[in-house]
């Protein structure tokens, strides 16, 4: 078979298809999600699934690890340089430029769920196209906005039954702070630079601070004893800091202090977070993560403009929902199967499931002719509660049955009242017993 007319065709490295039971923990997800911003007052917004590839390398950040390797560009039949997103702040902040969202009143707070392209090693948890829920506050600068973006993230998590997670909570102060404390980071790390990690030398010159959380082996034993950001935050960026912890505390969720936390992306400032397994150290299993970015508007041409942000992975979420037993049930909600058997009764069956069907019941048809016991096994495979069996020989006398999955009980009605039998019937499940 090597003709490549029989070529079997697969999902790109790195990606795969959400099948009908992965795709039901996504909506669940993002049911709460969608709940849980409503709640918090945020609107959801969808830009384009590609940009400009420009608004990322400056919006993210020339020295990422983002823009130098993960991104997917490409030039269109134009001429024009895109990328396909590789994450959703840069996107979002384009939007409030190019609508004047600066006119309304600040913050604006906007949600997204979308999917993120990078290309990436595939491994556990890691995708070369994920999904991420996430939501931006745009246009002030407050401690109290902090402490409720990183509320939103944790309600999200705790709706859904995630106990087990944990907050890391750190200040990367701003450009200022940091012209004073890099120099000591960087000193620290000096004399070791011909034995850490390669990747980590580049990082020395460009993003030092990338050191701190390095989980490389050779650079791991260097972190101990360097100078840390949150000793040598300005006075007023270390009351901005105490602020937010003290939000953090009127909204009464937990929250760890993580003086090594740094993020991988150049627009942070002051406040970043992740939500993280409480039991699991390393960079893999974040859930979620996020920060502060007030540089970021102007990178890409706006005035000066603060925010904060977070992104949710879903896949990550969806894996520990399963991990925990939390995920919901995948069934597709069918209540009623209809059987047909005999000439024409498939004919009668699908008038009777668009009846059920236009007064809001789930019913799924029975196809292919197949014996009743086959179409009853295939009732109690799609989880059904009744099952109405339009044979040939009692729709001639305009009857057919309904058969109750769970207690076996069945009973003869007339064609035109099965709609009306099975709402009964199906209420009759609800009524407490009389005993
Ligand atoms: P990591 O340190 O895991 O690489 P990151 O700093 O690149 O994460 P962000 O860009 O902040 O992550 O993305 C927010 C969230 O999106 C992450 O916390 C994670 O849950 C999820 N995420 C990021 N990259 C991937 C990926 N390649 N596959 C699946 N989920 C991802
Ligand atoms: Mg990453």
């Amino acid at each position: 078979m090597t003709s490549s007319g029989n070529r079997q065709f697969q999902t790109p490295r790195g990606t795969r298809d959400l099948l009908p039971e992965d795709y039901a923990i996504h909506a669940h997800i993002l049911n709460h999600a969608r709940e849980q911003a409503r709640l918090a007052g945020f609107g959801f917004i969808e830009p384009p699934t590609f940009e400009q590839a420009e608004l990322f390398a400056r919006g993210v950040g020339e020295g990422t690890d983002i823009v130098e390797k993960e991104m997917y560009i490409f030039e269109d039949r134009g001429g024009d340089r895109l990328a396909l997103r590789p994450e959703g702040t840069a996107s979002v902040c384009r939007a409030y430029l190019q609508h004047g969202m600066a006119n309304q009143t600040q913050p604006v707070k906007l949600a997204y769920h979308l999917p993120i392209f990078r290309y990436e090693r595939p491994q556990a948890g890691r995708f070369r196209q994920h999904t991420q829920f996430g939501v931006e506050a745009i246009g002030v600068r407050d401690p109290a906005l902090d402490a409720e973006v990183i509320d939103l993230g944790w309600r999200v998590a705790q709706s859904l039954g995630l106990t087990d997670l944990k907050i890391l909570l750190n200040s990367i102060g701003d450009t200022e702070d940091r012209r004073a404390y890099v120099p000591l980071l960087k000193a620290h790390f000096e004399p070791h630079l011909d034995n850490i990690a390669p990747d980590d030398r580049a990082r020395w010159e460009r993003a030092p601070m990338r050191l701190l959380d390095s989980k490389d082996e050779r650079t791991k034993p260097y972190q101990a004893g360097a100078p840390l950001i949150t000793d040598h935050l300005r006075p007023e960026s270390a009351a901005y800091y105490e602020s937010v912890k003290s939000h953090l505390e009127a909204f009464d969720i937990p929250y760890e202090e993580q003086p090594t936390l740094v993020r991988g992306l150049d627009y942070y400032t002051h406040t970043v977070f992740e939500i993280v397994p409480a039991d699991i150290a390393g960079s893999q299993v974040t859930v979620l993560a996020g920060g502060r970015y007030d540089g970021l508007i102007e990178q890409i041409g706006g005035p000066p403009t603060p925010g904060i942000g977070f992104g949710m992975g879903i896949e990550r979420v969806a894996h520990h929902l399963r991990d925990q037993g939390l995920a919901p049930d995948d069934s597709t909600g069918t209540e009623v199967l209809i059987a047909a058997l005999g000439e024409g009764a498939d004919l009668a069956a699908s008038r009777i499931a668009g009846d059920l069907r236009r007064s809001g019941i789930a019913a799924t048809l029975a196809f292919g002719g197949r014996s009743l016991k086959a179409q009853l096994r295939q009732a109690n495979r799609v989880g059904a509660r009744f099952a109405v069996i339009a044979g040939a020989r009692d729709l001639a006398e305009g009857r057919v049955t309904i058969r109750d999955l769970q207690s076996s009980e069945q009973r003869e009605v007339e064609l035109d009242r099965v709609t009306m039998e099975i709402r009964e019937l199906g209420n009759l499940a609800y009524t407490p017993p009389q005993e």
